[in-house]
């Protein structure tokens, strides 16, 4: 991908001719490498659609999934927060311009110079889930305003996250007295479902121990206010979990365990690719199921980008793509 093009407007108000005709034009030149349409106008709806569903809770965009400063850049303007992996993540977001209370370092397990940087950077809010990162922490940032990660079991998601990170609540209870004795203060539980859950039940027992957690809090002496429900959520339309059956889950579970009072990107882009070879090969060859039973042969197309490139999320996120021929 050598460079991003990005279209301001809603994709429903942009004809199919018209990606067609502006994708055949920037790549018209033979030498051109492939690369992304991003439709900014996708994130926007994404944005006012979480706004709808989850009034009072704040979205962070994670800036792992796309680190592109126009995408970055839109987010910022529309008042996402950020969630940040490391320096070069909050970095990025800082020169933005995005106030440091607007970001949270949520990885559980971090480099200790990075603690400092975002010392240095008035990033406060991050996240742990073991007693080594509260020890980290302590040295490097006595005014961090930590995030407990709880565990979860993310069994039925598509990217399991419990198996590297989480507390389970017998941990909490020991890392919430040894804060204590610390001085760090804790502010609030995070935890994460795995990308790609399948199954929205599984936030209703992580809600309730984040509540189980708040209740530890509070005994040890702690002003918890801050629940991180991480992620999972559906990022597209052809994925099978709609949207609107995990919030359907989600909000009943938070009403009930917190009376008082949470992926943008996925479906904005599209790839553009140049066939640059063609084959036609015997079907048992490509050992691929055609729904056209009666040919023996069929075509393998090659395009400039791959599994080393855009392609990466098919190894790593268990994605699939969907293509239109222009
Ligand atoms: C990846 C990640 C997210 C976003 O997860 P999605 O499932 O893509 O929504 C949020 N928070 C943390 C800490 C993550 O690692």
């Amino acid at each position: 991908m050598d460079s991003l093009t990005a279209i301001f407007s809603m994709k429903a108000l942009l004809p199919r001719t018209f990606w067609t005709k502006n994708i055949n034009e920037v790549s018209s030149d033979d030498d051109r490498d492939a690369f992304y349409v991003a439709d900014l106008g996708d994130i926007l709806k994404k944005h006012l659609g979480w706004l709808k569903a989850f009034p009072g809770v704040t979205p962070f965009s994670a800036i792992k999934y796309n680190d592109s400063r126009t995408i970055v850049k839109t987010l910022a303007a529309i008042g996402t927060g950020f969630d940040c992996a490391g320096e070069t993540e909050i970095q990025l977001v800082q020169s933005l311009g995005v106030p440091p209370e607007r970001i949270i370092y949520a990885n559980p397990c971090k480099q200790v110079s990075q603690i400092k940087y975002a010392a240095n950077n008035g990033v406060q809010m991050i996240t742990f889930d073991s007693e080594v990162e509260l020890m980290k922490v302590a040295r490097a940032h006595s005014k961090a305003k930590l995030v407990l990660r709880t565990a979860t079991d993310d069994s039925k998601a598509v990217c399991r996250l419990s198996v590297k990170f989480g507390a389970t609540l017998k941990t909490s209870r020991l890392l919430l007295e040894q804060a204590k004795e610390l001085n760090i203060d804790i502010i609030g539980v995070s935890f994460h479902m795995g990308s790609g859950c399948t199954d929205p039940e599984t936030f209703v027992p992580a809600i309730s121990d984040a509540c189980c957690v708040f209740d530890m809090g509070a005994e040890i002496g702690f002003n918890m206010y801050l629940l991180d429900i991480g992620g999972g959520f559906p990022g597209s339309e052809d994925i099978k979990l709609k949207f609107e059956e995990v919030t359907s889950v989600i909000h009943p579970a938070l009403d009930k365990y917190f009376p008082s009072d949470l992926g943008y990107v996925a479906s904005a882009f599209t790839l553009a690719v140049k066939i640059i070879a063609k084959k036609l090969v015997l079907k048992e060859q490509t050992r691929c199921d055609d729904e056209d039973e009666s040919s023996e042969q069929t075509f393998m197309y090659y395009v400039n980008d791959g599994v080393y490139g855009s392609f990466n999320c098919i190894l790593y996120d268990h994605k699939y793509y969907s293509s239109t021929a222009t």
